[in-house]
């Protein structure tokens, strides 16, 4: 096919992907012919189910249970009240170590004192039925030992990233689940959001034909933010028996991630450095690094994450014909997606985009279904495992290979 026409056919496909995205988007079911229709008597009366932008619900009895361990911002602020624009999750019970905040969360969101645990008396939660699966939003160095008790409780578990702070952690919670025999996923909201979807077919195309933006050759992407010793969720961020890592553990990520998940390959090398750090001496972790990752098809990613710097969290693809720009990328409600091919520019617009919800409804589905979900702990250990070689490079100035 000549070039020209292979980007019309690739732009035109992105636009119809893009369109095909929210049913929202796709046109209203009509009748065969107009002659056949009745229209609605001038009075009140039933009338069919409309066209639904997403399915219906499932009752509260076919929903399955989450407990949250860790009451904080992430918790409180994105996974509960997104629990009850799920289709198939509900809050079953959460796990905290303040009681009179468990009391006050579990009573707004109409759990029973029952429902409420204390890290001491968690294990209980084994004879707890209403609670299918675990989901640990706990500082980083907690994730393994709350992953494990959890799967000795019988539940499934969905763990926030990074999923711990050493390859050899994620293996050994990697094989709790194993011999438990239930499901292990890691919180990779952005895997779930329709933009980064829609950018990700842009890059490496599908159903055989290449991405918009033709072979991608280099990935530039950077998160940072001030590190506000301040906020009480920054505390444990900067001690690093906490937190296992600085920038790069916490934001730094999802550059790790992004990049993987948009070139679809796995880094074989990395080069690092440190960024300069502040003077505070409270902060123990790395607040900057800036590093590099070969890919096998050639393709460079160039990263920076930062605690130093305003919020930025932005990914770019580079490619033969074009580019994609994210930017942001990983932010938890806007997201702006501009696709460039050859000499046609299009800014991505998706309704009703709910990253936390499409994440939350994939590891429901998975334990219903019975399956392994999208981002099992397979893929934190991928990261932690670069991250370490990061940190390697960095302190030894010499490539890593991985
Ligand atoms: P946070 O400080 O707001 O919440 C931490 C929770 O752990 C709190 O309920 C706190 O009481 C509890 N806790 C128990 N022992 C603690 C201790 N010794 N020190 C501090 N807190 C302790 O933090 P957060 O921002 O909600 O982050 C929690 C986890 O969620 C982290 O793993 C983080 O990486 C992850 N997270 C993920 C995203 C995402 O977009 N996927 C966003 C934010 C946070």
């Amino acid at each position: 096919m000549p070039a020209t026409r292979r980007r019309f056919c690739q732009a035109a496909g992105g636009l119809l992907a893009a369109a095909a995205i929210p049913s929202a988007l796709s046109a209203p079911r009509r009748p065969m012919s107009e002659d056949a229709v009745d229209l609605p008597p001038a009075k009140l009366t039933g009338r069919p189910l409309p066209d639904l932008l997403q399915p219906l619900p499932l009752p509260p009895g076919e929903r399955i249970g989450f407990a949250l361990v860790g009451l904080g911002a992430y918790a409180l602020n994105q996974i509960a009240p997104n629990l009850a624009n799920t289709r198939g999750c509900k809050l079953a019970a959460v796990v905290s170590g303040n009681a009179e905040k468990a009391g006050r969360v579990a009573a707004a969101y109409g759990l029973g004192k029952e429902h409420v645990y204390s890290y001491d008396d968690f294990d209980r939660i084994a004879d707890d039925p209403a609670v299918d699966v675990v989901y640990i939003i706990l500082p980083n160095a907690f994730h393994r030992e709350w992953t494990e008790r959890a799967f000795a409780a019988g539940k499934h578990v969905l763990c926030e990233k990074p999923m711990a702070g050493t390859p050899a952690d994620c293996e050994a919670m990697i094989a709790a689940g194993e011999r438990a025999g239930k499901k292990l996923m890691i919180g990779y909201r952005a895997q779930f959001d329709p933009y980064n979807l829609e950018a990700i077919k842009a890059v490496r195309g599908g159903d055989g034909t290449d991405g918009e933006i033709g072979v991608p050759r280099i990935v530039v992407s950077d998160h940072g933010r001030i590190l506000d010793l301040a906020v009480t969720r920054d505390q444990w961020r900067a001690k690093k028996e906490l937190a296992c890592g600085g920038s790069l553990y916490d934001i730094g990520i999802y550059s790790v991630n992004g990049a993987r998940y948009l070139l679809g390959e796995e880094p074989t090398e990395t080069t690092a450095r440190y960024l300069p750090r502040s003077d505070r001496p409270q902060v123990t972790v790395e607040e900057g690094v800036e590093w590099q990752m070969t890919f096998p098809s050639g393709a460079v990613a160039s990263c920076t994450s930062s605690y130093r710097v305003a919020g930025n969290k932005r990914i770019h693809v580079q490619g033969a014909e074009g580019e994609v720009t994210l930017d942001p990328a990983t932010d938890y409600y806007i997201r702006n997606l501009k696709i460039q091919s050859g000499d046609k520019t299009r800014d991505v617009e998706i309704p009703q985009a709910n990253q936390f919800a499409a994440m939350l409804d994939e590891m429901a589905t998975a334990v219903r279904e019975n399956r392994d979900p999208k981002t099992p702990g397979a893929e934190g250990l991928r990261d932690v495992r670069i991250m370490t070689a990061i940190y390697k490079a960095a302190e030894t100035g010499e490539a890593v290979k991985m």
